[in-house]
This record gives C-alpha cells, sequence and structure tokens, in this order.
C-alpha cells in the first residue's frame, strides 16, 4: 500500500485538464470510462499497479476516481465577478460542502498520502475560491501535501483581461497555503504542440493532454511498480529547500508525434538533454540567467539506472549548467518502469520511455514578473478594482498581494546569490 491521492480540479481548466488526466489514468490502468476493468487488455496490470492510490474499489467491480470537480458557476459569466465571488459571496457559503465532500473522501483512505490541485490562477473560479479552499486544507491538512498544477495566464489564450490581478491575488495565498506548485504556461505548451506534434493550431485539449502526461509520471511512482521510486513527499523534500520558494520548472520528453517517432531514438541521455532546454520547458523563462536549487528526474519505461547517472553527470560537467553553491548534490532520481502510453486518439507518440523534469530555478521569477508588471499596468489606474470591492474585498488586499509578490521575486534573486536568508527576513527554515 503506497498511500491515496485526492485529486481536486476547480473551474473551467481544472476539470479539463482533470478530464485528461483521468481519461490518461484510466488507459494506463486498463479501465474503462465506466470503471470497469477492460475486458480486452490482456495484460495483468493488476500486479504491477497499485488501483487503491487513485480509486476506491466498489463492490460490483467498479473503480470510481478517488476526485472532485468544482466549478462555481459554468456559464461564462465574466471572470472579475467570479474571482470576487470565488473568494467572498458564493465561496463562502459553498466552502462548507465541498470540505465536507473532502472529509469523506479522506475518511475513507488509510494512508493519505495528499492532494493534487489543478486550476488556473487567472481565472475566476480556480483563483477566487481556489485560494479559499487552500486556506482550509491547510488549516485542516497541514500534514499532508498539496501539490499544484496550475495554469499561468498568457496573453495568447487568457480569456479576461483581469488575470493578472486574479494570478497576483491567488499566487498571494498559494505562497503559505501550498507546498508545491507547478504553473503551466499556455503559451510555452501551445508552442511545445506546435512544434513538436505539428499541430498548426492547438486546442486545451492538445495542451491538457499533454500536462496529463507529467501528472501521470509525478503520480507514477505511487502507481506502478520502479527500481527507484520516488513517492509525493519524497520529491517536495528535495525540490523545496525554503517554504516560500515552491515553484518549480516542468519539462517532459519526448514531445514526439505518432508520425514522426518512427525516425527517432530516444536514448536515456538524449531525452535528458532535452527536459534542459529552455523550449521545452512548460512556463517561459530562461534557466541560463539564473540558477538551479535542486532538479528532480522522473524516468518511466525501459530505463536502466546506470544510463540515468551518466546522463546527469554529463549535464553537471556542462558550462551552461548553474547550480547554486550552497546545495552541490542537487539531483534526485526517479525510475518507473511503467511505459508512458498516450490515449489513443492523441497526437502524441506511445514511446518506450520519457523524463520528466522538475527543477527548481531561480528564472522562474521571470514569470512572475511578467505578471507583476501586467498587475501594475492596471493597478496604477485602479482599473476594474470596483467590481472587487463590490463584491467585499478589500482594496488593501490588492496592495498586500502585489507585496508580497515583489518579496517573491526577491526571494529568488537572494537565493541565487547565495546569501541567501542573512539580512533578510525571508521565512527561511532550515
Ligand atoms: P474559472 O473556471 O473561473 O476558474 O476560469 P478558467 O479556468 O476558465 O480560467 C481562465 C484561464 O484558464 C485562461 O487563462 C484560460 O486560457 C485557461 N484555461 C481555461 N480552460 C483551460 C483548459 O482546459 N486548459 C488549459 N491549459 N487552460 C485553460
Amino acid at each position: 500500500m503506497r498511500g491515496e491521492i485526492c485529486h481536486l480540479h476547480l473551474g473551467q481548466a481544472g476539470t479539463q485538464l482533470g478530464n485528461a488526466a483521468w481519461e490518461l489514468y484510466l488507459h494506463e490502468h486498463g479501465l474503462l470510462p465506466d470503471g470497469k476493468r477492460d475486458p480486452d487488455v490482456t495484460e495483468d496490470i493488476s500486479q504491477s499497479s497499485s488501483y487503491e492510490t487513485l480509486f476506491t474499489e466498489t463492490g460490483n467491480g467498479k473503480y470510481v476516481p478517488r476526485s472532485i470537480f468544482v466549478d462555481l458557476d459554468p456559464s461564462p459569466i465574466d471572470e472579475i465577478r467570479t474571482d470576487a465571488r470565488g473568494h467572498y459571496t458564493i465561496g463562502k457559503a459553498l466552502v462548507e460542502s465541498i470540505v465536507d465532500r473532502i472529509r469523506r473522501v479522506v475518511d475513507n483512505c488509510s494512508s493519505l498520502q495528499g492532494f493534487l490541485i489543478f486550476r488556473s490562477i487567472g481565472g475566476g473560479t480556480g483563483s477566487g475560491f481556489g485560494a479559499l479552499l487552500l486556506e482550509r486544507l491547510s488549516a485542516e491538512y497541514g500534514k499532508k501535501s498539496k501539490l499544484e498544477f496550475a495554469v499561468y495566464p498568457s496573453p495568447l489564450v487568457a480569456t479576461a483581461v483581469v488575470e493578472p490581478y486574479n494570478a497576483v491575488l491567488s499566487t498571494h495565498s498559494s505562497i503559505v497555503n501550498s507546498e508545491c506548485n507547478f504553473l503551466v504556461d499556455n503559451e510555452a505548451i501551445f508552442d511545445i504542440c506546435k512544434r513538436n506534434l505539428d499541430i498548426p493550431c492547438p486546442g486545451y485539449d492538445h495542451l491538457n493532454r499533454l500536462i496529463a502526461q507529467v501528472v501521470s509520471s509525478v503520480t507514477a511512482s505511487l502507481r506502478f511498480n520502479g527500481a527507484l521510486n520516488v513517492d509525493l513527499n519524497e520529491f517536495q523534500t528535495n525540490l523545496v529547500p525554503f517554504p516560500r520558494v515552491h515553484y518549480p520548472l516542468i519539462s517532459y520528453a519526448p514531445v514526439i508525434s505518432r508520425k514522426r517517432s518512427g525516425h527517432e531514438s530516444f536514448k536515456v541521455k538524449d531525452l535528458t538533454f532535452q527536459c534542459f532546454e529552455p523550449n521545452n520547458q512548460m512556463v517561459v523563462c530562461n534557466p541560463h540567467n539564473g540558477k538551479y536549487m535542486a532538479v528532480a528526474l522522473l524516468y518511466r519505461g525501459d530505463v536502466i539506472p546506470y544510463d540515468c547517472t551518466q546522463a546527469v553527470a554529463e549535464v553537471k560537467a556542462k558550462a551552461s549548467f548553474n547550480l547554486v553553491e550552497w546545495c552541490p548534490t542537487g539531483f534526485k532520481l526517479g525510475i518507473n518502469y511503467q511505459k508512458p502510453v498516450s490515449v489513443l486518439d492523441s497526437e502524441l507518440a506511445s514511446v518506450d520511455r520519457s523524463v520528466t523534469m522538475l527543477s527548481n530555478s531561480t528564472s522562474i521569477a521571470e514569470a512572475f514578473g511578467r505578471l507583476d508588471h501586467k498587475f501594475d499596468l492596471m493597478y496604477t489606474k485602479r482599473a476594474f478594482v470596483h467590481w472587487y470591492v463590490g463584491e467585499g474585498m478589500e482594496e488593501g488586499e490588492f496592495s498586500e498581494a502585489r507585496e508580497n509578490l515583489a518579496a517573491l521575486e526577491q526571494d529568488y534573486k537572494e537565493v541565487a546569490d547565495d546569501t541567501v536568508g542573512l539580512d533578510r527576513d525571508m521565512d527561511l527554515e532550515y
């Protein structure tokens, strides 16, 4: 028994990402959409996999996903009001019933590992209600991991002008209320799909299916056997040296279309190197302008530990690889034997091996910098602020959130300077 995880899907992005992740989970575990075992899957997955991590088994042989989907208002009402309503009016009324549902799910677990939370930080429900729910989860389940996959607003696919407000407000809350937050920047993923999968104009379903592969790799160690299985708590411990600085970058390789996969070799070394290329990252920023604090490489499939350690040694020897001086080891490797698979109608090829890299790099501060800049453009004019105030929010919360983000940017700078925590109250823990 490796411990259960509870998935929480908030708002549109959280729900749609959830659909993609669960579609893949079902496929990987040989289950049909109704939760029954697929009779056409002849391989005995039950030998190597642990269903209890994600599913509750019912008496009639059905596997029910341990997940909760929340959307405050499925109709497309505007994001400003949902954000404030998500946090104040509607959200306050709803949060108790959601917390109740979560409690029931948790009570049915024998050893809950933690929560995986999916949402967009620019939207209304994901941002406003998400912040409220995280506060409650923190209070009630402080000792359990709360890992997030959070969609970062991008100018290409953003749906509302106020996304930078929502994103700054919700990041302000996630700095204290979640332990590890993987940002997924739609713009970066859009480009990866366009370039590597030959999709001229990728839609949300394409982006979500790619993100689902990362989600699956992150949870694979809890679901399948492996040589070096790294569990949720373990890699979080390695990735987050200071509590506030908990926004690792994600890269995944190989991202390759079915058409092209026949012509490529996927050596462990090549895949590892691909993860260090900025254009394969799921947030736009340049790690060559910053330093790595920690790197977790989660390999899966047909992989030999020796090849992984060799690849890491070569990465470390590169002049372009910059690790902070105070953390000389820096790398954590995970190997899981279960091959990555792709759902049948996806453009993404099914390959024999893959790697997901989660790296804590100071360069992610560039993404926060961009967000802060957009926030400032509107906030200097107090544009749209009256909508939030009208829903019960105090204007002071805007400046408090913005100051906290400025402090976060500064935290990353100080980490890179190697003078960490010496002259500023950075809320660091040793
Ligand atoms: P909410 O339902 O009020 O939380 O709002 P949304 O989740 O729709 O948030 C809007 C943001 O999420 C925008 O930046 C959208 O581009 C992004 N978004 C919405 N749906 C999806 C999705 O299915 N996948 C991805 N990757 N992003 C999405």
